[in-house]
């Protein structure tokens, strides 16, 4: 198969094409993908194709293509990089008058144009043909010379993706499907040991891109989650990064600390997704509450202490108890609310006798068990370290 060494590129209405050259990174292998022969004409619609992400939000903000011409010559412009989605499946990153731009590495221009060349380093040396990863198809970067449009042009050539999250979740598709769908394209990076490396805010979610071009892809489609998500922007990215998240990137019915995720860049995007979240009305947490509630109205003359004990019992058994001498049964575990037993063994030189005797706790002599209601012998007939006399919460 022949791959384009050339590529033409006509903006609409401008008037004349333009013939780019593969630049060749210095002291880089360049292994990206060659072009397919579609690239060789590449077409940029006057409308809605080119843009560049505004200051602030870093929302992308349409553009005349007359920008090209003074892009990067007033130094104290903004002067991120500019995009274009060309012939439907491209993506073009721009760097404008060159000859001027990339004269000082103290400019902005030439800061942009670094990320610019690192971001294609790293597709090229850790992203290019490996199967599965959410990032687009790299073609390299290629120069061409543009004469008063825009000087000399560089430009990163790469598959387009869509739209970015910064963009949409402000719209009807911030879904919970595609917000698991953006934090799976991150968890996908770091399952291969991929740190993103430029996630601090929400706004950098415009580095995370949502195909809702998609072939085949239907509204629904799309609003279900359905569209691939990219992560473009690797310009801060590293390899062989090591995490060990604990938790899936997923709406919880809580609030994660960053060891419970394990993994300091996936929990911000946890945080940013807005994915945790204070206990649902099902959550454990509010079935514990309600339970409190509920049995401290029915058994009033219960200890607050022996409440919690027996709640600590029935909804986190995993816990060690606080007080490890009480003995908490529940003789019917069918009946969220039938009481619960406590039970403390007492000897007649226990110092804590008059202490739990004052508590609230009923003092019970083994031969007296036979008076407790039926469900209370079952449960004390497993209690192997019931003494002469003990005492019992009912
Ligand atoms: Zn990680």
């Amino acid at each position: 198969m022949t791959t384009a060494t050339r590529v033409w590129v006509r903006f609409e209405g401008v008037g004349r094409d333009f013939v780019a050259k593969q630049w060749p990174i210095p002291n880089h292998s360049n292994s990206f993908t060659p072009p397919p022969p579609d690239a060789r004409a590449l077409y940029v619609a006057a409308k809605k194709s080119f843009a560049i992400n505004r200051p602030g939000d870093r929302r992308p903000l349409q553009l005349p293509f007359s920008y090209a011409k003074t892009w990067g010559l007033d130094e104290d412009a903004y002067t991120d990089v500019v995009f274009a989605r060309a012939s439907k499946k491209y993506c073009l990153r721009f760097i404008f008058n060159v000859e001027h731009t990339l004269k000082s590495m103290e400019f902005d221009t030439f800061k942009t144009y670094v990320r610019l060349v690192k971001d294609a380093k790293f597709h090229s040396d850790y992203l290019e043909g490996r199967k599965g990863l959410p990032v687009p198809v790299h073609y390299g970067i290629w120069v061409m010379n543009t004469g008063d449009w825009g000087g000399t042009v560089m430009f990163s050539l790469t598959q387009y993706c869509g739209i970015s999250w910064n963009e949409l979740r402000s719209t009807k598709f911030n879904t919970e499907a595609n917000r698991i769908n953006v934090g799976r394209a991150y968890e996908k990076l770091h399952d291969v040991g991929i740190v993103h490396g430029d996630f601090k805010s929400t706004r950098e979610f415009r580095h995370a891109i949502v195909d809702l071009f998609a072939p085949g892809l239907t509204e629904k489609d799309a609003l279900n989650g359905k569209a691939p998500c990219y992560l473009v922007g690797f310009s801060e990215a590293s390899a062989n990064h090591s995490c060990t998240p604990r938790l899936p990137i997923l709406p919880l019915d809580s609030c994660p600390s960053l060891h419970e995720v394990g993994c300091a860049e996936l929990c911000s995007v946890f945080f940013l997704l807005d994915f945790a979240k204070p206990p649902l009305e099902n959550s454990l947490m509010s079935r514990a509450l309600e339970w409190h509630t509920e049995y401290s109205k029915r058994y009033p003359q219960v200890e607050n202490r022996y409440v919690l004990a027996a709640q600590r019992k029935r909804f986190y058994p995993q816990f060690l108890p606080l007080d490890p001498s009480l003995h908490v049964s529940v003789p019917n575990v069918d009946d969220p609310y039938s009481r619960v037993l406590i039970t403390r063994d007492i000897h007649e030189d226990d110092a804590r006798q008059d202490d739990v005797l004052s508590s609230g706790l009923q003092r019970v002599a083994i031969s007296g068990i036979d008076s407790l209601p039926a469900e209370y012998r079952a449960a004390l007939a497993k209690h192997k370290s019931l003494g002469p006399q003990f005492v019992v919460a009912f």
